[in-house]
């Protein structure tokens, strides 16, 4: 503040000195006017000084001043200095993200909000055959051209990654996941998952051929067994009783075993069929109805079971596949409800969507299995599922085939409880509403 007020005081001796000694002279006004001058020179000089060295190279130490222009010179030497410390520090931060970056196995890229490509590292560059001379600035559906790679782009959710093949080599299989960030710009995360798909395509296929090889011994066991109970019953003089009690345990033994191959070649059939299964309209009261009778053939009147059908409007999907899952749910509702106990199937529509409900009043499930419940050999309560048939498998085969249907399960439960097993279908799933469309009622 102080150089200010100096500032006018060199004005004012200027102006008055100037002034007094023209009027002396007879020239007041002339003096005043030269006093102006004089301090318009003075300006102007440091006017021109700090041009100059606004021109220089960056780094020179500014020129010397009188008052307030020194002053000012000060500052912006000071200010241009911390710009250049902030600038040196933002710079080396750069390089580090960039070498690390770089260092990286999993490829990254950036695309503008447009989707053009902005920035990526030597990983994506080997990965998708990208050419840092040529190929910045053009649009990335030019370079990664794969439909399932387009369509996850397109549109817009990105919580789950995307598969695609590379298009810079032969049999090579990328996963890609995006990200928002910024002003909706998008960085790509790449990775080659060509190894990790390759050990799970051998495990699938060492489980699905074990499966396989596994079922004849299991059929011819279980006929010998079978032919030989049929006869200790017909003929129980003839076969001592420990033995028929054995063979009897051996039989059921097998069974479970048929059981659980069975549901194996299930799981390993869902998984490598083709993603998108057949859309044909399923009548969805009659397949209450069906999945109703397959829970009572199970429960033997042990249980009461109630339908309820809103609207019987058609799912588009597999109709062999939609019941087995179903049934699932409802024979695990039967297994694990105590007798007495009320099953519910409840099928409603909504613009959303639909939903197929399999709800029961039995003893429930502790939340903190529900989220574990749909992993393969998952269970509440090991010896109970083995007591009941159960192979461990039944929910994950429903997850699976409610994933071919763009479908999902929800599972709300809790002790004492009962359970509510939601299947939740969306909109493209359903057919056209009773009238409009041409499945037969
Ligand atoms: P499992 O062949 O053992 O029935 P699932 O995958 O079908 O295998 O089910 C997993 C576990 O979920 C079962 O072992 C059981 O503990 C529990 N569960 C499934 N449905 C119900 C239900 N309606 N009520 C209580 N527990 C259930």
């Amino acid at each position: 503040m102080h150089y200010w007020t100096n500032e006018l005081w060199r004005l004012a001796y200027l102006v008055i000195g100037f002034g007094l000694l023209g009027a002396l002279l007879g020239v007041g006004g002339w003096g005043v006017a030269l006093g102006l001058a004089v301090h318009m020179a003075f300006t102007l000089a440091h006017l021109k000084k700090l041009y100059a060295w606004l021109n220089a190279p960056v780094h020179q130490k500014p020129p010397a001043g009188d008052g307030v222009w020194g002053d000012l010179f000060d500052r912006l030497y000071r200010y241009q200095k911390s710009q250049t410390q902030l600038q040196g520090r933002l710079r080396r931060v750069l390089t580090r993200v960039e070498e690390s970056s770089e260092a990286m196995r999993d490829g990254i890229v950036m695309l503008d909000p447009q989707g053009h490509l902005d920035w990526w590292n030597s990983a994506a560059e080997q990965m998708l055959g990208l050419d840092a001379r040529h190929d910045r600035g053009h649009h990335v559906a030019n370079y990664l051209r794969d439909p399932h790679f387009i369509s996850y782009f397109t549109t817009g959710e990105y919580q789950e990654p995307v598969l695609f093949s590379s298009p810079a080599h032969d049999g090579r299989t990328i996963e890609a996941r995006i990200t928002l960030f910024g002003d909706n710009e998008r960085l790509v995360l790449v990775r080659d998952v060509t190894r990790l798909q390759r050990l799970e395509q051998t495990r699938r296929d060492f489980v699905a051929n074990v499966s396989h090889e596994l079922r004849t011994p299991l059929t011819v066991l279980s006929g010998y067994l079978e032919t030989f109970l049929d006869q200790a019953s017909s003929q129980p003089d003839t076969v001592p009783r420990r033995l028929t009690r054995a063979f009897g345990q051996m039989q059921g033994q097998t069974h479970r075993m048929q059981n659980l191959v069975d549901d194996l070649l299930t799981l390993s059939r869902l998984e490598t069929s083709e993603r998108q299964t057949e859309r044909q309209p399923i009548d969805m009261a009659s397949m209450c109805q069906w999945i109703q009778e397959d829970g009572e053939a199970l429960s033997q009147g042990r249980h009461h079971f109630l339908v309820e059908v809103e609207e019987p409007r058609a799912i588009l999907g597999e109709e062999r596949e939609i019941r087995s899952a179903l049934s699932n749910l409802v024979i695990n509702a039967v297994r694990y409800t105590p007798d007495g106990s009320t099953i519910t199937i409840r099928y409603a529509t909504h613009e959303r969507g639909a939903m197929v409900e399999v709800i029961d009043d039995g003893d429930g499930i502790s939340a903190t299995h529900l989220s574990r419940l749909t992993e393969r050999f998952y269970r509440v309560d090991k010896s109970r599922s083995t007591e009941s048939g159960g192979t461990g498998l039944g929910l994950a085969i429903v997850k699976h085939v409610l994933l071919r249907h763009d479908a999902r399960l929800d599972i709300e439960s809790d002790i004492g409880q009962g359970a509510v097993f939601r299947c939740i279908f969306p909109a493209s799933r359903l057919d056209a509403p009773a009238g409009t469309g041409n499945f037969p009622r």
